[in-house]
């Protein structure tokens, strides 16, 4: 596969503000919110997920801050990405997670706040947790499907970076799932 230089638009330099405080992006572009009804099916107690849903009246499961690059080969996308604290039974919040349309470009996560996992599996079955807290950088290599989870009782957020033209595949995920969940012990998190 190559690449010409007219799939790389030019576009003009700026600067995005993260605010420390509120750990959020200001001035971005795209705010998604992803409700805890879109979380159907990810959780492995739904009776769980649909009282969180009906007492909460549907709550923000977690959310991302966006600025609008072109989603072409050369670009950087980023975000900021944030997760709430909290169970569905005694599996912690967590997103859908994602593999990469084309599989072959990683993804850099850096915890700005909170403490939880970046959980990731290929398709082949390998799994890998990676321990994330304030200052953490993860590397997401290239081909692995991941997912963050939220082990703490404040939100998780993350800065995170990957290449413009990588694009989201959710499907496969949602088919598949994770070989292994984080559940809530006594003493310590539970991987399993
Ligand atoms: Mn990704």
């Amino acid at each position: 596969m190559s690449y010409l230089k007219n799939e790389t638009r030019l576009i003009n330099p700026f600067t995005v503000t993260i605010d420390f405080a509120e750990n959020i992006m200001l001035g971005a572009d795209v705010h998604n919110e992803r409700k805890a009804s879109v979380m159907r099916g990810y959780y492995k107690d739904s009776a769980a997920l649909e009282k969180i849903i009906t007492d909460g009246n549907d709550p923000l499961h977690y959310e991302t801050f966006e600025k609008h690059v072109p989603e072409e080969y050369g670009h950087l996308l980023f975000c900021i990405s944030k997760i709430q604290p909290g169970l569905v039974g005694n599996e912690f919040f967590m997103t859908k997670g994602h593999y990469h349309t084309r599989v072959n470009t990683g993804e850099i996560y850096f915890c700005l706040q909170g403490q939880g996992y970046m959980v990731m599996k290929t398709p082949s079955g390998d799994f890998d947790a990676q321990k994330m807290t304030r200052g953490s950088m993860v590397y997401v290599p290239p081909y692995w499907g991941h997912r963050s989870v939220n082990t703490g009782t404040e939100p998780l957020t993350m800065f995170c970076v990957y290449p413009g033209d990588a694009g989201h595949n959710y499907g496969d995920i949602e088919i598949e799932g994770f070989p292994k969940r984080v559940y809530a012990r006594k003493g310590s998190d539970l991987i399993e």
